[in-house]
């Protein structure tokens, strides 16, 4: 080996490099990037919606001793507990030894909801031999993806009675799925001509949902008929049964690997699973923690964090004063001394669109989770900005635990932008940065991620709740 000029010396100590991860890795590191990654993909098949992902952590906490929690039960240090915050948001906490007065609280919060076609609440009619479901889209979706593919209805109808209907249709391999028509190109030379966003417009993202008429020469609205038939005979349910329910269509794909090697993840759902499940399993593999740990799962995350069961809802507050003032502490005092990692995706460089972003801050695939001191648009507005102070501490927090980590902001100066939950919790004076993993096609209902990624990630969260 020849010996390293001075210059050359000067460079790597003066210089920073991102660092590919499978490049750095050891073959047994590879392994257990690979095998962390199978669990990841079993919670994304089972998670699908906010209220699957509560419950899908919900029973990986049981499974370690957590029990639920609700405001006003007694807290003590050593709890193991969760908040479930209308079956669509959650929180899990460990109540740690240290003083929460000196050391506040550990959060990490990553949100459940996901971008994806809500049903309107009187969805169903017949056309032309076609029965329908109308749909009101839900978060930044690019239409024209959502067309020809196969789609699957998760969801809640609560019936007359109050009774609450679970529905799951399309994701069991024996199970029908469910369609958006698209015109075929022989037909569309003036959508053709459209703008990508006004090709397909909301009001034609209509659900095929059968086309069999019922066996009554005398009615009208057949093939709806049969539809309202086998709902009712499955569910018991009536057409105004749809008024009172939350149901969703999502993408019917299941999680699988990408490439040759394996190396990558495609999903539904990856923002922000890919930050969600990372944030429970290091919180519930870290057991013996002195630290309070809260794991946030958010809903409403992709409309702005609003509502009772977001980000901007009082709950967190609420339970961090809950903790507090269980242990007699003065709850400001532990909410100025808490520290919190924004568990959120971020945008990957990708070549084949090089133009909407600026490489040397941008995230590059594989080379690990991803800090954003700020992400917004324009002149950094809707940010949280974080203090120098702040990244500083998470910096040496990641170097010292050997997590390859690298920063980013979401692309080009004034080609777009987006936020996360982290100013909303930063507005309750609770320091926050965001963290989490770079990923391909976001938004698309088939999004893609690295497993290195998704493991650095992991091993940020360990290193930030141990
Ligand atoms: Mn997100
Ligand atoms: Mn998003």
């Amino acid at each position: 080996m020849s010996e390293k000029t001075i210059g050359q010396e000067m460079l790597d100590k003066l210089s920073y490099k991102k660092k590919n991860i499978y490049e750095e890795a050891t073959p047994e590191k590879i392994k257990d990037i690979y095998d962390y990654s199978e669990g990841y993909k079993k919670y994304l098949d089972v998670a699908k919606t906010e209220r699957e992902a509560t419950e899908a952590a919900i029973e990986l906490a049981r499974a370690k001793g957590y029990t639920e929690y609700k405001f006003g039960d007694k807290i003590s240090v050593g709890d193991k507990k969760y908040l479930n915050q209308h079956g669509k948001s959650l929180i899990l906490f460990s109540v740690g030894e240290n003083d929460l007065e000196k050391d506040g609280i550990r959060i990490l919060a990553a949100h459940v909801d996901a971008p994806r076609l809500d049903l309107k609440q009187v969805p169903m009619y017949e056309d032309s031999g076609m029965a329908f479901l109308k749909t009101h889209y839900y978060g930044g979706i690019k239409k024209y993806q959502w067309t020809a593919i196969p789609l699957a209805i998760h969801g809640v109808m609560v019936k007359s009675d109050g009774e609450v209907v679970k529905v799951c249709i399309g994701e069991d391999d024996s199970d029908p799925v469910f369609y958006i028509n698209d015109l075929l190109p022989h037909l569309g030379a003036k959508q053709s001509q459209e703008p990508l966003g006004s090709a397909i417009s909301g009001e034609t993202l209509n659900i095929l949902i059968g086309g069999l008429p019922y066996d009554d020469k005398e009615v009208s609205d057949k093939i709806k008929l049969t539809a309202l038939s086998i709902l009712n005979e499955k569910y018991g349910v009536t057409e105004e049964d749809f008024i009172s329910a939350e149901l969703s269509l999502v993408p019917a794909f299941k999680a699988r690997d990408i490439g040759f090697d394996r190396a990558l993840i495609a999903s539904y759902g990856h923002d922000d699973r890919v930050c969600s499940y990372p944030a429970v399993t290091a919180l519930l593999d870290n057991p013996d923690t002195k630290q309070t740990v809260m794991v946030v799962l958010a809903d409403k995350e992709e409309i702005g964090s609003v509502g009772l069961t977001g980000m901007q809802s009082a709950f967190l507050v609420d339970l961090i004063s809950e903790i507090s003032v269980a242990l007699g502490k003065n709850p400001i005092v532990v909410r100025g001394k808490s520290k919190c990692l924004s568990a959120d995706v971020t945008a990957c460089y990708d070549p084949n669109f090089a133009d909407v972003y600026e490489k040397r801050n941008s995230a590059m695939l594989s080379c690990g989770t991803t800090m954003s001191k700020y992400t917004g648009s324009r002149g950094k507005s809707g940010t949280n900005d974080a203090t120098a102070e702040f990244v500083g501490f998470i910096r040496k927090l990641f170097n010292d635990n050997g997590v390859i980590w690298q920063t980013a902001e979401l692309g080009r100066v004034d080609m777009g932008g987006g936020g996360t939950v982290a100013m909303y919790i930063a507005n309750h004076n609770i320091e926050t940065v965001d963290l989490g993993v770079p990923v391909i096609s976001m938004h698309a209902p088939y999004e893609l991620v690295s497993k290195a990624d998704v493991y650095s990630t992991y091993e940020a969260f360990c290193a930030f709740v141990k």
